[in-house]
């Protein structure tokens, strides 16, 4: 049995714990390897390590890092394909879906190449007599990041990327379920010239986790998941005087007005909701039509296109989505399923008991459809993570935005109109912290922020873009004065700055 190795100052480790976890591959069903969970003290070493490379890494001047995380881009795009196949094997979602994966974590890494211009500080002349004052963005030290099982290569290269760049050293301890990406990144970034140490890769559950926020020389935590585990490490992070950015769940709508172009706004949904079986933080799982008429005519655009869509092996070109991650994960998803039907709403297509031919033990959920939604719903509370859609009605435009805008959520939101003046009061009013405007998943691109509101994220800077190098960097303002100034003797006032 294959054992995916941690990755600790430069080299593959088995790591002593004795625990493993099974992973795997979600469209045989079967377990495809081991992963170790470290034990406190495994994770000690690694942060021991980032902690022995730090001086070199920082000391190293921001263009020299730019361009080894630029070769670090070059060495994973020559490696794509193998990337994405380990990816798709593991996670379950189609192999072009798993290269978009590893490709929008590249932009980041591309973005954060633009270091030295990055952390470039603040700087007046004369801000007294003889007074200059300029700020300098300096990195923390090691810093951590703990990562979801959904995008194995993109969140992982978000913060690993601005971190690095930033001059920080970094252990990762990504999801157990699809660990191998995670691995192999840390390989080639150790290929591209990163000292052994500057990215290590610690696999684990609570108790490795709890080790990262226990450890005094790791100075942030960067975190995406369930919102529950979001909150805890926040608060946790807090109790042990850490910087933490924490992202959760999300429970997206999208707005369909009259006046919108409704095939488009379908075929939007479709891949929306269905793409990567539903298990993407930016996916829509509610779609909120906006009068009965477009209610009705969105349901049976939605109704021709799903009999339409191809369940199938990740792998396989004409599939259109592959399995869900687990069996636990199916599981859930069949639960909230029958949950809907007894809570009341209209189950229009029903995506349990999908089969898959030659491939009868995979997770595989089909494509489900619920009308009538209402609030009360634990199909419309709660996140599903899952390729099931609800569409909630509203009677009117306001009622449209007041669903997004008091869920419990507030990752992302779109609404679909031809009306510039509709858009333009939705995106002002909406309380959510990611809009797309006939744009069904406003993911924004490397060199503006990622981040939702509410329940969706604890923590005051966003992932990416220059909130990125914020919260990896720490300010440090200095204050000169040259000696002519000196002459004049010791002052026991507070200079007061004119
Ligand atoms: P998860 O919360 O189960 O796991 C996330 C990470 O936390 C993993 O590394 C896991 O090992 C670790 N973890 C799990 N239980 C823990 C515990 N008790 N204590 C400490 N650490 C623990 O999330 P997941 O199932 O891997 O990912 C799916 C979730 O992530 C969804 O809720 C999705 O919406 C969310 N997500 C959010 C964003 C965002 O930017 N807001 C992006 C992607 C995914």
């Amino acid at each position: 049995m294959t054992l995916v190795p941690h990755f600790v100052h430069g080299r593959r480790t088995e790591g002593g714990s004795g625990r493993t976890q099974d992973v795997y591959n979600p469209v045989e069903g079967a377990v495809s390897a081991q992963v170790p969970l470290a034990t406190a003290e495994e994770v000690a070493e690694a942060v021991g390590s980032a902690e022995r490379a730090f001086p070199e890494w920082s000391g190293l001047n921001a263009q020299r890092r730019a361009r080894i995380l630029l070769k670090w881009v070059d060495l994973i795009n020559e490696n794509m394909d193998e990337l994405a196949t380990l990816l798709s094997n593991e996670h379950g979602k189609t192999f072009p879906d798993a290269k978009g994966d590893i490709q929008r974590g590249i932009e980041v890494v591309e973005f954060a190449a633009g270091a030295p211009h990055l952390l470039k500080g603040e700087f007046s002349s004369g801000a007294g007599t003889g007074i200059d004052v300029h700020s300098l963005r300096q990195p923390l030290g090691v810093v951590a990041g703990i990562t979801p099982f959904n995008f194995p290569a993109m969140i992982p290269l978000w913060k690993t990327g601005i971190a690095l760049a930033a001059g920080n050293t970094f252990v990762l301890k990504p999801s157990e379920r699809d660990p191998s990406v995670p691995v192999r990144l840390a390989e080639l970034a150790l290929e591209a010239g990163m000292p052994a140490g500057t990215l290590n890769v610690v696999h684990g559950d609570k108790t490795a986790v709890d080790a990262l926020i226990e450890d005094p020389r790791v100075r942030a935590i960067g975190f995406v998941g369930s919102t529950p585990i979001a909150q805890s490490i926040y608060s946790a992070a807090a109790a042990h005087n850490k910087r933490a950015q924490c992202f959760g769940g999300a429970k997206n709508h999208m707005v369909i007005m009259p006046d919108a172009d409704l095939e488009q706004a379908a075929d939007a949904l479709i891949g929306a909701a269905f793409g990567s079986a539903g298990e993407r933080c930016m996916a829509i799982s509610v779609a909120v039509p906006v009068g009965e008429a477009t209610a009705d005519t969105l349901r049976t655009l939605l109704e021709e296109r799903i009999a339409t869509l191809t369940l199938g092996p990740s792998l396989d070109e004409s599939s259109d989505f592959g399995p869900v991650v687990s069996a636990q994960a199916k599981e859930r998803i069949e639960s909230y399923i029958a949950a809907g039907e007894k809570e009341g709403a209209e189950l229009v297509v029903d995506g349990r008991g999908a089969t898959v031919d030659g491939y009868p033990d995979g997770f595989w959920v089909g494509a489900t459809l619920f009308d009538r939604v209402t609030t009360d719903m634990s199909i419309y509370r709660e996140e599903i993570f899952g390729p099931v859609l609800c569409i909630a009605r509203a009677a009117d435009y306001e009622e449209a935005l007041r669903l997004p805008s008091e869920h419990e959520f507030g990752n992302g939101v779109a609404i679909f109109t031809r009306d510039g003046d509709t858009a333009r009061d939705f995106t002002t009013r909406v309380d959510v912290g990611m809009v797309g405007v006939n744009v069904p998943i406003p993911v924004p691109i490397a060199y503006y922020t990622f981040g939702g509101w509410k329940a969706s994220g604890f923590g005051d800077l966003n992932q990416h873009g220059t909130d990125g190098l914020k919260f990896y960097t720490k300010t440090k303002t200095v204050t000169t004065r040259w000696p002519s100034g000196a002459k004049e003797g010791a002052s026991f006032v507070m200079p007061a700055g004119s």
